[in-house]
């Protein structure tokens, strides 16, 4: 026996922040691949949690398999090879277990696929079972496994990561990756965990090494369990505390105090056509005492559609105004800037209030004179767009900033107006009304007022579901309507046929209404790409009642208000979501007349007409905004806007009701405690945040 060679240097240990090329199976190629999809640290690995995993509970024999449904399904590969049918190429694989022999197959040559399998191998498939001529499962997702990953065996878990045709064609699939984690561990230096012992303890969380390694590999679905809390936990703990810094942050600068109701408050008051609503009065009373109290107002109005916000939002103004101070109202489209502009003056008309309004379309005199009184203070009230914040417009005293349909904003717009003043006070208003648990993370920094209640003269809104062979009833409706003086909505999901084929258009179905089925009828049009004297133009036929027929695109989504148009009909209403219709449905039922809505639903089987059937079924802007949720997700509710929830991996906003509660209350303590997070036993934290949510830290100092 030949003597052992000197045992070879321990490899260094890999910290954190080292890069992923220097693990063991990751070489300079598949690095840059990792890198493309985001993953460029040790930590990043660790980060990159599975996306499901496979074990006895969630494999079915082929000889269960149901026509129809979704299902996993463990074999080896016996054969493959491309054929043509008659009209395409293509490519199939064979897999066979105990039970039984199903197909997967992949159209259009499957040139990619080709290599990926071997006879023999072992591979997990899901997909929709479906049978055409024998069991098959089409573009199934697909994952080979290892001698030891048999997640038949009882208590093994296999993890199945999230993977890119990029990352496969370099050989990173599911099966590389947990061959690169199991590695990872026993080279990994310490990695520290940023909550303390007795933190962990308090909360029932299992150390931080401990539960990334479970994540990765578990060992039952007991220790996943807690492993997936630990990680939900902080995920949802850093956005609290996140909240909790910039709620403290905010309350700690002083606020301009307007402390009188003022003159212009009460004439406003006094000429109101209507009565305000007990929840307009409650919510005028919060606004009016952060006026008072020295703190800056950080206040978001949460109200359904109709509820009557813009009449608070100008007797808040009033106040302000009746102080000699200037407030901006920002909103996020021009039609509702114009209409703002013309509730605000219609309300506060013989008061002496002087308003402006500025737009991308204004005028280039108009604008200068409207900056130069801006400036000059002659102006108490500036309604606009993002024209507002814009470098060349300046205040002579801001001190009250209103932005509607807030979700529309980024937090870097609404930023730059609060620079306008010094510290000015902000209201911000939706009619988007969030779940809770939602909104305590989206909102978690604001004071909340809600107007909770519709003014009395408030019609009911009947909603029905049609399909496309129902429209000529739907259109005798809209001439109904039309004869008795009343005026309707055809909204559609797109502009021009091309867009997205097979989708109704608004821009040819004005035509062929105005020639066919609504001819005799005034139809007008508007879409976003009109010009702005054009929409303004639409609008103003529209609300003097000259119009019958507004036949738009989404445009008129928020806020549209004519209390006299009655009806609304929306085309492909499977394309929309849920709280997207309840807001379009929101432009009737405004006045005291009925309304009537009318959902053609063209496509898309029980699962849209179970959607619509909510719609139907109640006008509830929360239930409503909580069913779309559930089905679609936060980022349906809100766009794609930074919000900081966009970054959660495992945290969903929408089950994690629980975690979030005790988290949120942990971080509000810390808040509390140390604001700035300078204790030394914080720092940790810190760091976590900071890489997380630097670019969310605003207003926060962290030292
Ligand atoms: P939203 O909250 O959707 O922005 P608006 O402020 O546009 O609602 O108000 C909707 C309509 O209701 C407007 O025509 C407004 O003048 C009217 N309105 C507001 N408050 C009341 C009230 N207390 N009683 C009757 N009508 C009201
Ligand atoms: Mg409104």
């Amino acid at each position: 026996m030949p003597d052992k060679p000197a045992a070879a240097p321990a490899p260094p240990r890999l910290k954190p922040g080292a890069a992923v090329q220097y693990v063991k199976g990751i070489g300079p190629v598949r690095a840059e691949a990792l890198q493309q999809v985001g993953i460029a640290t040790v930590s990043d690995l660790l980060y990159n949690f599975p996306r499901r995993y496979l074990d006895r509970r969630n494999v079915q024999p082929i000889s269960d398999l149901k026509i129809g449904a979704e299902a996993t399904v463990l074999g080896k590969v016996i054969g493959q090879g491309a054929r043509r049918t008659k009209r395409r190429q293509v490519y199939q694989v064979t897999i066979q277990d105990d039970s039984g022999v199903l197909s997967c197959v992949w159209f259009r040559g499957g040139d990619w696929i080709r290599d990926k399998f071997k006879t023999g191998d072992r591979v997990a498939v899901s997909g929709r079972v479906e049978y055409y001529r024998h069991l098959q499962m089409v573009h199934p997702d697909f994952d080979l496994l290892d001698e030891g990953d048999d997640p038949l065996h009882p208590g093994k878990i296999v993890p199945l990561y999230p993977g890119t045709a990029d990352l496969r064609a370099r050989g990173l699939d599911s099966r590389r990756l947990r061959r690169i984690m199991h590695g990872l561990w026993d080279r990994l230096d310490a990695l520290p965990d940023h909550f303390t012992a007795p933190f962990r303890q308090q909360y029932g969380l299992p150390e931080l090494a401990l539960a990334l390694r479970q994540l990765h590999e578990p060992d039952s679905a007991e220790a996943l369990e807690a492993a997936t809390h630990r990680l939900k936990f902080d995920e949802h703990f850093f956005l609290q505390l996140l909240m909790a810094l910039r709620r403290r942050a905010l309350q700690a600068q002083e606020g301009r105090k307007f402390p009188e109701r003022g003159p212009l408050v009460e004439q406003i008051y006094r000429a109101l056509p209507f009565e305000l609503t007990g929840a307009q009065i409650r919510v005028l009373r919060e606004l009016r005492s952060d006026f008072q109290s020295g703190r800056v107002m950080n206040r978001l109005l949460q109200g359904d559609v109709g509820s009557g916000k813009t009449v608070v939002a100008l007797l808040a103004s009033a106040m302000v105004a009746s102080a000699a101070a200037q407030t901006a109202v920002m909103a996020p489209t021009e039609i509702l800037a114009e209409q703002h502009y013309r509730a605000f003056r219609g309300l506060s008309r013989d008061t002496g209030m002087r308003i402006a309004l500025l737009t991308g379309s204004t005028a280039p005199d108009r604008r200068k004179s409207i900056l130069r009184d801006l400036r000059d203070g002659q102006l108490d009230l500036l309604i606009g767009t993002h024209a507002l914040i814009q470098e060349t417009v300046t205040f002579h005293d801001l001190a009250f900033i209103v932005v509607d349909e807030q979700h529309r904003f980024g937090v870097l717009q609404r930023g730059k107006l609060v620079e306008k003043g010094i510290t000015p006070h902000l209201l911000a208003m939706t009619a988007t009304p969030i779940p809770r648990t939602l909104a305590i993370t989206y909102h978690g920094d604001m004071d909340v007022s809600l107007l909770d209640e519709l003014p009395r003269n408030r019609a009911a809104v009947e909603t029905s579901v049609l399909t496309a062979e129902q429209l000529p009833e739907a259109y005798a409706l809209i001439r109904a309507a039309a004869e008795a003086g009343q005026q309707s909505f055809i909204v559609y999901p797109v502009i021009d046929d091309s867009e997205q084929g097979d989708l109704q258009a608004a821009r040819s179905a004005y035509k062929e209404l105005q020639a066919g089925p609504l001819s005799g009828l005034q139809l007008a049009y508007l879409d976003g790409r009109l010009s702005g004297e054009e929409k303004e133009r639409v609008m103003a036929a529209f609300t003097s009642g000259a119009t019958d027929v507004l036949v738009s695109t989404t445009v008129i989504e928020v806020g549209i208000d004519v209390p006299n148009a009655t009806l609304m009909l929306v085309e492909n209403a499977e394309r929309f979501g849920l709280t997207q219709l309840h807001q379009l449905r929101g432009r009737i039922g405004r006045g005291e007349l009925p309304g009537r809505c009318l959902l053609i639903q063209r496509a898309g089987a029980e699962e849209a007409e179970e959607r619509l059937a909510i719609l139907a079924a109640t006008t509830d802007g929360f239930e409503i905004a909580d069913a779309d949720l559930k089905l679609r997700g936060p980022g349906q509710l809100f766009g794609s806007r930074q919000h900081g929830f966009e970054r959660l991996r495992l945290g969903n906003l929408v089950t994690d009701g629980e975690i979030i509660r005790v988290a949120r209350a942990a971080a509000f303590e810390l808040a509390e405690k140390d604001q700035h997070l300078a204790q030394r036993e914080h720092r940790p934290l810190k760091n976590v945040l900071m890489s997380r949510y630097r670019d969310q830290l605003e207003f926060v100092t962290v030292k």
